[in-house]
């Protein structure tokens, strides 16, 4: 992929129904075509439904490399790039494609920090079974998810670590183009889905990037062959831009770690930063951690003796009161808790969809994007699945502020809490990396 540049709009004369059209017809759209839709959707001159009209002439048609690359850049240049000043240390973030209990990021940005990088982590909001990362900091009293570009500068000089919200002018079109998705069916789009993802990344203006792209029953991705595609065109992207990119392909059958829900993904966090927790999730924060730091060329540290030791808890503790956050403020608990218990006895599996349905229904996730979460709802794994159980023992417990939800969340469980007669077979964590392109053409 070659490097685009940006195109003067205004000198364009193009039509939208030519653009939908060009694209149904399995055509491609040019340089100028792209430049001009974009950006005349985000001035609101392309109206929703000739936008979803070409979104799922773009889901069934697909983009080949430099359409998608020119897409990319089109996206970005709907607004301003975040231009953050030197902060004396290298750059460098990650994004997950999202899973359930997915805590990892609460963990791996302080500790990153604590080993030399910065990391501007602007992140989103959840939609669906999978939590948000700004969800599950904002049950921590005082917590403010939106900061200035100014304050994030300072913040990244003085922490070294900045989970916030995007800034409004950071791909306007990005966020019109997702709601929009959202409600027309054309999410799934593998071209549309990396160059969201990737724009946003490129707009912020990160050193390097390291993508954790989640697989199975929890993920958006439901097999490795999908995963391994959405991974390879947005690494493809990334080197397009100059943007250092890495890709983990990581196991999403079953939930990460113990807890699922905002506050306790919160809790378990703060235990893993302390040196204990769950041993899956200290294992993915290492790993991912690992690969931040090889971007941002420090060599010389090792995340894994930094997070068993302690050291990256203080920086957490500084990046959470830096936005108002009170890290030793108790989080917010549920009103009713209830078990739920073994009907036999056997070997634990626990389907990473069904948790996730679960936790949402409990409360902890929203089905339309103006929803309140529930700070405390969720559900706890006390069973590590692949473990044995005892007929009549509690396996999880279910959290929520209201109980009424109970009923929707033990049906969610139903197929996907198995007791079985084992032995246990939990895929590896690890699934494939993918840093360089294969020779492909389209998408
Ligand atoms: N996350 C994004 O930011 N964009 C998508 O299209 C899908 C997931
Ligand atoms: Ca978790």
């Amino acid at each position: 992929m070659r490097r685009p540049s940006s195109v003067d709009v205004s000198s364009v004369d193009v039509s939208a129904v030519d653009v939908i059209a060009t694209k149904r017809d399995g055509g491609r759209l040019t340089d100028d075509q792209i430049a001009w839709v974009l950006a005349a959707y985000t001035r609101g001159e392309v109206a929703d439904e000739q936008m979803a009209a070409l979104a799922m002439a773009i889901l069934l048609r697909g983009m080949d490399t430099a359409e998608l690359a020119r897409w990319t850049q089109a996206m970005i240049d709907s607004g301003e790039v975040l231009a953050l000043p030197s902060v004396g240390r290298p750059l460098v973030d990650k994004h997950s494609t999202g899973g359930v209990g997915d805590t990892i990021t609460l963990p791996l940005v302080p500790l990153v920090a604590a080993c030399g990088a910065a990391v501007p982590q602007l992140s989103g909001r959840g939609l669906g079974h999978t939590g948000g990362t700004l969800d599950k900091l904002e049950s921590i009293p005082g917590w403010r998810a939106s900061l200035s570009r100014a304050e994030i500068a300072a913040q990244l000089a003085d922490v070294g670590a900045v989970i916030c919200a995007a800034t409004p002018t950071l791909v306007p079109a990005d966020r019109k183009l997702y709601a929009l998705r959202d409600v027309t069916g054309t999410v799934e789009s593998i071209p549309l889905i990396a160059s969201s993802i990737m724009s946003k990344k490129i707009a912020e203006g990160t050193g390097g990037l390291v993508l954790d792209v989640k697989v199975g029953s929890g993920a958006f991705m439901k097999t490795s062959e999908r995963a391994r595609e959405l991974a390879e065109t947005m690494v493809g992207i990334g080197t397009a831009h100059g943007l250092a990119t890495t890709a983990l392909l990581t196991d999403m059958s079953v939930p990460l770690g113990r807890a699922v829900g905002n506050a306790l993904e919160v809790a378990e966090a703060v235990e893993v930063l302390r040196g204990g927790g769950p041993a899956d999730v200290v294992a993915l924060t290492v790993t991912l951690a690992r690969e931040m730091l090889a971007l941002a060329g420090i060599s010389d540290a090792n995340p894994a003796e930094v997070l068993a030791s302690g050291a990256a808890y203080p920086v957490w503790e500084r990046m959470i009161a830096a936005q108002g956050g009170d890290p030793s403020a108790p989080l917010p608990v549920a009103t009713h808790v209830e078990p739920v218990v073994a009907e036999r006895s056997g070997v634990l599996a626990c389907d990473a969809l069904a948790v996730g349905t679960a936790a949402w229904r409990l409360g902890a996730g929203r089905a339309r994007k103006e929803d309140a979460v529930q700070a405390a709802a969720g559900v706890v794994l006390l069973v590590e699945p692949g473990a044995a159980v005892e007929t009549g023992r509690p396996v999880l417990e279910l959290h929520t502020d209201t109980p009424d939800a109970v009923p929707g969340a033990r049906a969610a469980l139903a197929d996907g809490l198995e007791i079985t007669d084992g032995p246990a077979v939990r895929p590896a964590l690890l699934l494939d990396r993918v840093d360089r392109v294969s020779r492909r053409d389209r998408w």
